[in-house]
């Protein structure tokens, strides 16, 4: 617990469920039961190091709820980690899952080390013997838990995992099932690098598209011509603008943490992306008006503001100056409880973090599902559909003695990859999400909140799922 915080993670978790909760029919002891982390496996294991020194490591994986299995969430390697805060990750993962019709229940995992401190081989070491610690105790496998990347981790760490699983578990037939975000050519899945960002798109989207939300905030229907400011070009960042601009919005201003940029003609966020790359700075954007101190960004006029790089950076004090309609939350916790307040209370709307960023776990269960049936997308259907479409198309042609042009006709005729099934359906999995929360939240306008409405969603389910298996006697 911080010194500023008067709660925990954990705790400030269990409250926003507390909120929530009271919006719900369930009964005291199973809203407690949603609540609990089921299963906390803090671990201590000694590694070698290059220099011969042996370092004891301390680790954590949690299983906050079995009521899906496998449990799902990320492993992060960060001096910060703690077993408060893994509980509470893995508790807001139980959610997430939840909200998005994915069959999950909530885990996450956690190493405390500063990745940056040790060699590529320690590295491996520490990733292998957590993996093993994880399978001695059935704390990992297809059908049990299954690992992501998250803070400090990536494909490199999630190689490493499947590698260890599956020389510990020989014969397994599903052994690439027990970790996601591997790299493609070890069972990896295509779309996954965009699928936060991507995600984010078209859960906004959605709600852009809903007539009377946008009518109660002064704008029109759609996403077409509305301004859109970013904070952070990182993966979600960089994903989430790209998207807006292909589909008509303007990305008038980019804050990166060394400043902003401004046009109101719109930015193309690959250009600013290579003039940062290629001048170690997002400043200096040709076209662009230079904005000195990067949180000014956030107040200036615009339909939607995404802030897609850490967390509690709209709070109390800047609040009241945010000017934006719409405030997407790509990045986990980007906005304070007080924040929060302050929105509510002037009617801009606050598209919450716990379903907006889910694509990437939405991507991970499509991964985990390819693992599973040992097949890639698109595999069976492509040429099917190809040759399906290349005669009907012919058809009607011969019959309207008409052609159609090539452009269109590559459109028509293509059949499915990989890719296009990814994005197909995490675009479902985000715009049913985002009906069933605004549809809760419209049953009830007691409801203060988006958040609090995409609790209420993730608790029902949760809910229902615990009374529909019965209780163990
Ligand atoms: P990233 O490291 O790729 O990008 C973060 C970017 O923010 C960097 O470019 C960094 O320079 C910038 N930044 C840092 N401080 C800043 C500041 N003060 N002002 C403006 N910019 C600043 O990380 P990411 O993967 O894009 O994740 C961003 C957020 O989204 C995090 O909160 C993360 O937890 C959340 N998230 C990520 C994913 C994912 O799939 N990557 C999924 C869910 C949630």
């Amino acid at each position: 617990m911080s010194n500023h915080q008067p709660y925990s993670f954990f705790q400030s978790v269990e409250r926003s469920f507390d909120k929530a909760a009271s919006f719900t029919k369930w009964e005291k002891g199973l809203l407690e039961q949603i609540k609990a982390c089921n299963s906390i496996y803090s671990m201590r294991f000694p590694v070698k190091m290059d220099d011969g020194r042996i370092e004891v490591i301390e680790a954590y994986r949690v299983q906050h709820s079995q009521h899906k299995s496998p449990c799902k969430g990320g492993i992060r390697f960060s001096d910060e980690v703690n077993q408060d805060e893994v509980m509470a990750l893995a508790s807001l993962m139980t959610y997430k899952c939840a909200i998005v019709n994915v069959p999950f229940g909530g885990g996450k995992g956690g190493i405390k080390i500063n990745p940056k401190k040790y060699s590529v081989y320690e590295l491996e070491k520490i990733t292998r013997r957590y993996t093993s610690e994880l399978v001695k105790k059935n704390f990992i496998g297809p059908g049990i838990d299954v690992p992501a990347p998250d803070y400090g981790t990536g494909e490199r760490e999630m190689s490493w995992i499947v590698d260890t699983y599956a020389s510990l578990k020989p014969g397994e037939i599903d052994a690439a099932g027990c970790v996601t975000g591997k790299p493609v050519t070890q069972g990896g899945v295509r779309g996954r690098k965009e699928a936060t960002g991507l995600g984010v798109f078209y859960g906004i989207r959605e709600v852009c598209n809903m007539q009377d939300v946008m009518e109660k905030l002064g704008l029109s229907t759609g996403v077409v011509g509305k301004t859109v400011i970013v904070q952070g070009l990182g993966n979600v960042g960089y994903h989430t603008a790209k998207f807006f601009r292909e589909n008509g919005s303007k990305v008038i201003a980019i804050a990166e943490y060394e400043g902003a940029i401004y046009n109101a003609n719109g930015l193309n966020e690959e250009e600013v992306f290579q003039h940062r790359k290629a001048t170690g700075s997002i400043l200096n954007f040709p076209g662009a008006t230079n904005i000195a101190k990067s949180g000014d960004a956030l107040e200036m006029e615009c339909d939607i503001l995404i802030p897609a790089a850490l967390e509690n950076v709209i709070n109390g004090e800047n609040a009241p100056r945010v000017k934006a309609k719409i405030i997407g939350e790509a990045a986990n916790g980007p906005l304070t409880p007080e924040a929060d307040e302050v929105f509510a209370k002037k009617g801009i709307l606050v598209v919450p973090d716990m379903y907006l960023n889910a694509g990437g776990v939405t991507v991970s269960y499509f991964e985990w599902l390819k693992n599973l049936s040992h097949v890639r997308y698109g595999r069976m259907e492509k040429r099917f559909t190809e040759n399906l479409n290349t005669k009907i198309l012919t058809q009607l042609e011969e019959l309207t003695g008409k052609t159609v042009s090539t452009a269109e006709r590559n459109i028509i005729l293509h059949g499915p990859e990989e890719v296009d099934l990814v994005h197909s359906g995490l675009e479902e999995s985000m715009i049913a999400a985002t009906r069933e929360i605004m549809a809760i939240w419209k049953e009830n306008p007691a409801i203060p909140d988006m958040r609090t409405a995409a609790y209420v969603c993730a608790i029902n389910k949760v809910g229902t799922s615990y009374t529909e298996l019965g209780i163990f006697p």
